[in-house]
């Protein structure tokens, strides 16, 4: 899968590229990911790649002529590819999102700076908006490696069977169960008794109750519209009744 982020700051992108996961995925050839910095498509003796609003106000904006031409030069790269604009007014990102475009042609990602981009871009050259969050950063480009990490995981090959992207948080509408590793006993508590048996029916029940539970307590909002199992309905009922027993 292509990427190619647009920015005027690539070397704020090109470490994290070259780290880790992604930099297994390139050298796998599964992920062809590269930044192009905006400067370069501006003109002029000092290559402006902002100017101030019209109407006035606070801030700069940035210009159209040199992210047109960038989107351009990425477009000629990743012909397929679909153009997002990252912006906090987007669309917000989400793991059903990283799964749509895990399955995509390719991404070609804008990076705003200062108070954003000229609003033709937005308009004339960009697919979709997307925002990684209710919240204001300074640029686009954290929130461009957080998509490529999000979705780079899931493309074949890039995982090990033991880290499966289908067992993770959200995949299967719940957050995954509890983790335990070495040592047996830290700071005087021990790992359940369960994951000690090896017997793995009663391990993978005991994930599929805590994974509920789990839920149930951080992030009951994601329960809302699920359809439960049989098990499901059995645990948290159980859970109720055990609540109520205590409170009396
Ligand atoms: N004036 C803009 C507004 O209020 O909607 C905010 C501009 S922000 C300071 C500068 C750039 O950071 C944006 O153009 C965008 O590319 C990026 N950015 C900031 N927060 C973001 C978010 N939550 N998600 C995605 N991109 C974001």
């Amino acid at each position: 899968m292509k990427f190619v982020v647009l920015t005027i700051f690539p070397e704020m992108i090109d470490p994290f590229l070259g780290s880790g996961m992604l930099r297994l995925a390139a050298e796998r050839n599964i992920i062809d990911a590269r930044a192009l910095n905006i400067r370069d498509y501006a003109e002029g003796k000092h290559r402006p790649t902002d100017d101030k609003p019209y109407g006035g106000g606070c801030g700069m904006v940035m210009k159209p002529e040199p992210l047109s031409r960038a989107i351009g030069a990425a477009s000629e790269i990743a012909p397929t590819a679909k153009r997002i604009l990252l912006t906090p007014q987007g669309r917000p990102f989400n793991q059903a999102m990283a799964h749509e475009f895990a399955a995509s042609d390719g991404l070609i990602f804008i990076c705003g700076r200062y108070e954003g981009v000229d609003e033709r871009i937005c308009q004339e050259l960009v697919d979709e908006e997307v925002s990684i969050g209710d919240y204001v950063m300074t640029g686009g480009e954290l929130a461009a490696t957080v998509i490529i990490d999000a979705v780079t995981r899931l493309l074949p090959g890039v995982l090990g069977g033991d880290e499966s992207a289908a067992k993770d948080s959200f995949s299967g509408g719940l957050l995954e169960h509890a983790h335990y590793t070495r040592p047996y006993t830290f700071e005087g508590k021990s790992v359940p008794d369960v994951l000690m048996s090896g017997n793995h029916a009663n391990i993978e029940k005991w994930r599929r109750k805590t994974s509920l539970i789990r839920t149930f307590l951080k992030r009951p909002d994601l329960l809302e519209k699920r359809a439960f199992s049989r098990e499901e309905k059995d645990v948290l009922t159980e859970w109720c009744r055990r609540i109520e027993e205590i409170v009396g």
